[in-house]
């Protein structure tokens, strides 16, 4: 399977690449190969996964189509490492405790300091620093996709 994704890597652009997100379909695939003797789930997605790059791999050109088919494929096998499995994409805890803090420092600024702009500092600060650190606890146990 790690083949055909080279085989991928080399015939498209860079450009493309990076649209395919390329890497993470290769982080993926590993995860659901890791997971598929004991989940029937990831057995299939493994499947299906293959199954697209296969796709692409035929095409002589990729149109938005194929990008977008690809996007929503690894969506759902995300989603479901996330649920199923727990673990978590690069960057899932910043985003989430980022609008966690926006949220709790746009509260904190109309009330205890009566001013927005700092109450928002403050939290945005607090959401990324928080963020960072479960992403690298996360990262430090393996648990990233
Ligand atoms: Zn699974």
């Amino acid at each position: 399977m790690a083949d055909r994704i080279n085989e991928l890597r080399n015939k498209v652009t860079p450009k493309e690449e990076k649209k395919l997100e390329l890497d993470k379909v290769e982080r993926i695939l590993k995860r659901l190969e890791q997971f598929s003797s004991e989940c029937e789930t990831c057995a299939k997605y493994w499947k299906i996964l293959g199954e697209n790059v296969d796709t692409l791999l035929e095409k002589n050109e990729l149109g938005r189509e194929d990008f977008e088919r690809l996007k929503k494929v690894k969506r759902g096998m995300i989603s479901h490492l996330q649920k199923t499995h727990k673990l978590v994409s690069e960057g899932q805890n910043v985003g989430l405790f980022m609008a966690i803090g926006i949220s709790i420092g746009t509260t904190l600024g109309l009330t205890v300091f009566d001013n927005l702009a700092i109450g928002l500092c403050l939290g945005l600060a607090m959401g990324v620093a928080v963020g960072s650190g479960k992403d690298a606890e996360a990262k430090k146990k393996g648990l990233t996709i």
